[in-house]
């Protein structure tokens, strides 16, 4: 078997060598599906991993716009369009200075999976731009994403690609690329979503990420008769994902530790309860300030520099800022503290000898394709209210994205339980995810 994972993971190797973070990708799919596939010669005979790591269509463009200063500025555009056997392409769109082909790649490939396990009919996609938002203003804002969509919409469509959010894309600029794409196209579409309520949205989109994620945590604790309840919570990032997944720990009695973002974490031992929740949110979607601003507020908590928050005794972690922010010696000082859950709300926040250290602890480990699927599968239920011209109430979707994550923790159970009991959610989130986009490969022939 090993050989045989070997000699596919060279040929991937030959053909994207400069694509570290895709290759991770790649290579954690193949070391689970791959003796699934050898299993079972419909899927072995037919090549269909080899087709899955090829991208259907990548789009690069130049993107041109003016600052404040009357400086012209140029940055890059990329849309990755991986697969679309079960539905139109369907990602997010990531404005981040560290965005390249290798980051865009893996996330797109990560998608592919994840949508197929939300069981609603989306392809996988993904996009953005190595524009940095940080420190920019509302209307160099506005011009970039206008410059971006300019270009952008002649490759999307409500049936063909639906782009969202993700880092650096949140509602204020789903709304400067939706007004641009609505002006050139003069059509009024369902071709973004994480749209503003009054505009096409979907009530809970915006949470739906970090309550999926806590959902999930909560569906693996009461595999072992257990809850969030009381549990200690630390959570890295402060922006969408970081920001609901606090809300809804504490919702469920939880108390949430720490937040971090790029230059460092804060550490409340009281608790971050939801006043100062609303503040941080404040701090971060309206002011759009840095985490150590927290301690202006409120004095007994503690920031500390340069440092991811897994040091911090816990029982529970979730990971919601970036890939790669948990390596194997943050692994090791999570179990040696006694945590016993991971829930991944980030994609891929968590390196192959970090998931090892976890699995080999046997601790209960979401990979975020499975746990951080709400926020896709939230977007899918706006497409729906799209097509429908109507909309859910909060309670309804909220309850559509409870049994969703609950499903998608069936699916994973179904194909990743060992003989002994544990289960290994990442085996069953790739192998649940692979056999309905296989499958669908399969019925539409050679294209
Ligand atoms: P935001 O832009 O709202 O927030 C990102 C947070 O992560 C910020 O606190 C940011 O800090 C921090 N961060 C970004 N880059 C780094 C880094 N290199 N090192 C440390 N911290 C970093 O993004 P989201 O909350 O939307 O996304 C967070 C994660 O969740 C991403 O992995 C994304 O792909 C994933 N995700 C998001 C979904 C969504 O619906 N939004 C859906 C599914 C997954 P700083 O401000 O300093 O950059």
């Amino acid at each position: 078997m090993e050989s045989i994972i070997n000699e596919f993971l060279d040929l991937v190797k030959q053909r994207n060598g400069n694509e570290p973070e895709f290759l991770q990708a790649v290579e954690e799919v193949a070391e689970t599906v791959i003796p699934y596939i050898v299993k079972h010669d419909i899927y072995y005979k037919k090549n269909i991993l080899l087709r899955m790591v090829e991208p259907e269509r990548v789009v690069t463009f130049r993107v041109c716009w003016v600052d404040d200063t009357g400086e012209i500025q140029v940055n890059r555009g990329y849309r990755i369009q991986m697969n679309s056997a079960i539905g139109p392409y369907k990602g997010g769109l990531r404005f981040h200075p560290t965005v390249n082909m290798s980051i865009l790649k893996f996330l797109a490939f990560e998608q592919v999976f994840k949508n197929s396990l939300t069981t609603l009919p989306m392809g996988g996609g993904k996009g953005g731009s190595d524009f940095d938002p940080k420190g920019k203003s509302d209307n160099e804002i506005m011009r970039f994403c206008h410059a971006f969509m300019s270009e952008l919409f002649r490759h999307i469509g409500h049936n063909t690609d639906v782009p969202a959010g993700d880092i650096g894309v949140g509602a204020r600029e789903i709304g400067f690329l939706f007004g641009m794409y609505k002006k050139i196209s003069n059509g009024f579409t369902g071709v973004l979503t994480g749209k503003g309520m009054s505009w096409g949205g979907s009530l809970i989109r915006p949470e739906a990420t970090g309550y999926g994620t806590v959902y999930f945590a909560e569906n693996m604790l009461n595999t072992r008769n257990d809850s969030i309840e009381g549990k200690n919570v630390v959570i890295s990032g402060s922006g969408n994902v970081a920001q609901y997944a606090a809300e809804k720990v504490i919702q469920l009695g939880g108390k949430v530790l720490t937040l971090s973002d790029s230059s460092g974490y804060i550490y409340d031992a009281d608790g971050i309860d939801l006043d100062k929740l609303r503040f941080v949110m404040h701090l971060k979607n309206v002011k759009r300030e840095r985490i150590n601003e927290y301690l202006n507020k409120y004095a007994n908590a503690k920031y500390i520099k340069g440092k991811t928050p897994w040091e911090i005794k816990c029982d529970i972690a979730l990971p919601c800022a970036t890939q790669n922010e948990l390596n194997e010696n943050d692994a090791d000082t999570l179990l040696k503290n006694g945590c016993i859950c991971v829930s991944e709300g980030a994609n891929m926040p968590s390196t192959k000898g970090a998931i090892e250290a976890f699995h080999k602890a046997k601790i209960l480990f979401a990979p975020g394709k499975a746990s951080n699927a709400g926020g896709v599968a939230t977007s899918g239920l706006e497409m729906t209210q799209n097509s429908l011209r109507f909309n859910w109430t909060r309670e309804e979707v909220d309850l559509k994205l409870k049994e969703i994550m609950s499903n998608i923790h069936d699916s994973c159970i179904d194909y990743g339980k060992e003989e002994d009991g544990y289960i290994d959610y990442v085996k069953g989130a790739n192998i649940a995810g692979f056999v309905k986009v296989a499958d669908a490969m399969l019925a539409q022939g050679i294209v």
